[in-house]
């Protein structure tokens, strides 16, 4: 694992403030965080958020953080998610050491104590269905009906309780309810639901259980169990607080102090783990890690690396207030770093001949490239030139508007690394399409330095055509047009604000040092952006690059097509 700690900043926050106070007050002597996942997903840059935030306070404050696994329903969890969730936190730097913990290594422990409210008469087996209880609950301002099973005797419950768990009872038919108040201005406190017949395996357990703890129930005393001292979770949970100091309190444990802050949203793209999985199942990405997805995974994929997304985490910073960052946000944090890191390389993704005729037929000369222009250390390479070369399609233009800079007929323009050219003529194939474009170079200008008073304001990338090879290179954009795609107009599918254009597949011409790049190569393609020789992908000889970002942001674009 790198040294993540190094990206750390010490920017404080309202929790940190909180924190602080309970440690001068003598609340707590220590700092111990947690990043809690249910397994029925690939972790996205939202737990990223979770986790850098988690772990980040735990090193701030000497502390400790776990790993834990909130393995509590079987219908929907799989080991596949734990061993890409154990994947992840270790790729984001996170160390959460040996601390691995699983909410279904309780459960033995969580029954002993549901027993223990049964006996104090706090808690009570109940016949209804879940549909029953919905309706019974009431709402905000209106109490709801109690359960014609709340006043069962401690013996029965206790006999009932048992039953459940040995399965003896069909899925769903019963519940055990804690005994709060069915006329309590909070919801979460009508005697909410602690353990439902399910009797499904557990990836983990086998068969063993019949019964499984709600969320509600198992949550608060997981975090008491491991004696974690700051329990941060996003704004939803702050009205079930209640519920879990209610818990603690009835059975006399050790309580953590719980922080809500708000959950990350970023534009473009959803982030419940429901439509991931659509996406996934349904075949509109190829899969949990296409480099298009806002899953760990596919961000590590496309190319991000560890610290920018943790930088990304450290910039967002957190709030209490629910707003939607922009992917921009996002992309800017991996630029920033690989401008910095990344060496550059030329490509021509939409290739157009460009042939000097007055260069000599058969010649090759090596030019002299920076690697990074940001760091001298990098140092310098040799690119192949000579006679024919490719240059982007985009950078010629017959009849140019007043401002283009790059080639036209009768103007000049700088190869980089190379020689100062001027257009002399332009090829058309039998449709009237540019086919080629013939330039004479002038031989003084090697290096590109235009002689004293010459305006070259144009400077193109380009690779020589008999050096270079032919890949694949995929242009990614944003998978939805849509800011906000759960909330497209009219009530439509999210899946309706899918990008049709986010996914591009080019066969480009690289500069032949490229034909070296293995898997997990990072570069910057002049002029175009960053680049990541796939790792799944790319073989010996045979690189594929996904494009991670632009070298500018193309968020005037994106505002234009909403
Ligand atoms: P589910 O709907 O399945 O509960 P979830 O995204 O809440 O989805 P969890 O596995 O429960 O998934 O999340 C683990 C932790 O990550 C929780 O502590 C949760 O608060 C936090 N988390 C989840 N999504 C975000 C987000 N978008 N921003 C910040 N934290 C998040
Ligand atoms: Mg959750």
């Amino acid at each position: 694992m790198e040294n993540a700690g190094e990206t750390r900043t010490a920017k404080t926050n309202f929790i940190k403030e909180i924190i602080d106070r309970d440690l001068s007050e003598g609340k707590f002597n220590g700092v111990h965080t947690r990043f809690p996942p249910e397994p029925n997903g690939y972790l996205h840059i939202g737990h990223a958020k979770s986790i850098v935030l988690n772990w980040g306070i735990a090193c701030d404050y000497n502390g400790k953080f776990n790993l834990r696994f909130d393995d509590t329903n079987p219908s929907k969890e799989e080991e596949e998610y734990v061993k890409s969730i154990i994947e992840d936190v270790k790729w984001l730097g996170a160390d959460f050491e040996d601390r691995i913990f699983y909410a279904s290594d309780y459960f033995e422990k969580m029954l002993e104590l549901a027993v223990e409210l049964i006996k104090k008469g706090k808690a009570y087996v109940c016949d209804l269905s879940a549909e029953e209880v919905r309706k019974m609950r009431g709402k905000p301002g209106e109490p709801g009906v109690e359960s014609p099973c709340r006043n069962r005797s401690v013996k029965e419950n206790l006999n009932l309780f048992e039953q459940m768990c040995k399965g003896e009872f069909p899925d769903g038919s019963r519940t055990l309810r804690a005994k709060i108040d069915m006329a309590h201005p909070n919801l979460n406190m009508r005697d909410p639901v602690m353990y439902r017949v399910v009797r499904k395996p557990h990836h983990r357990q086998g068969g063993k259980w019949k019964v499984y703890p709600t969320y509600d129930w198992a949550h608060g005393l997981e975090d008491s169990f491991e004696g974690i001292t700051h329990s941060i979770c996003t704004l939803e949970f702050e009205d079930h607080r209640p519920l879990y100091d209610w818990f603690l309190d009835e059975l006399g444990v050790y309580h953590p102090r719980q922080i809500e802050f708000a959950r990350l949203n970023l534009g473009n793209t959803v982030m419940s783990k429901r439509k991931l999985l659509e996406l996934v199942k349904e075949g509109y990405v190829d899969g949990w890690d296409d480099p298009r997805m806002p899953t760990i995974s596919g961000l590590r994929r496309r190319g991000y690396t560890p610290s920018s997304i943790r930088s990304f985490c450290e910039e967002i910073g957190v709030s209490k207030y629910n707003g939607v960052i922009d992917i921009w946000v996002l992309e800017n944090a991996i630029r920033n770093e690989l401008n910095k890191t990344a060496e550059r390389r030329m490509a021509v993704l939409d290739p157009l001949k460009l042939v000097l005729t007055n260069y000599p037929e058969g010649k090759t000369e090596e030019m002299e490239a920076v690697n990074n222009p940001e760091d001298e250390a990098a140092g310098k390479r040799k690119v192949p030139f000579s006679k024919d070369l490719y240059i982007e399609k985009s950078d010629f233009m017959e009849n140019p508007p007043k401002k283009f800079f790059r080639l036209s007929p009768g103007k000049e323009v700088r190869l980089r690394y190379a020689y100062i050219i001027k257009c002399e003529k332009v090829v058309k194939d039998g449709n009237g399409k540019v086919k080629e474009v013939h330039c004479s170079y002038d031989s003084s200008t090697r290096g590109g330095d235009a002689p004293n008073g010459r305006k070259v304001r144009g400077t193109l990338h380009w690779v020589s055509a008999p050096h270079a090879f032919k890949a694949e290179v995929r242009l990614y954009d944003v998978l939805f047009t849509s800011r906000e795609p759960d909330k497209v107009e009219g009530g439509r599918d999210y899946k309706e604000s899918l990008n049709p254009g986010s996914k591009k597949v080019v066969n480009a011409f690289l500069e032949p040092s490229l034909k070296d790049a293995r898997g997990g190569f990072r570069c910057q393609f002049e002029r175009q952006g960053y680049f990541f020789a796939d790792p799944k992908d790319s073989k010996p000889g045979t690189p594929v690059f996904n494009r991670i970002a632009t070298l500018k942001d193309s968020w005037a674009k994106i505002m234009k097509r909403n």
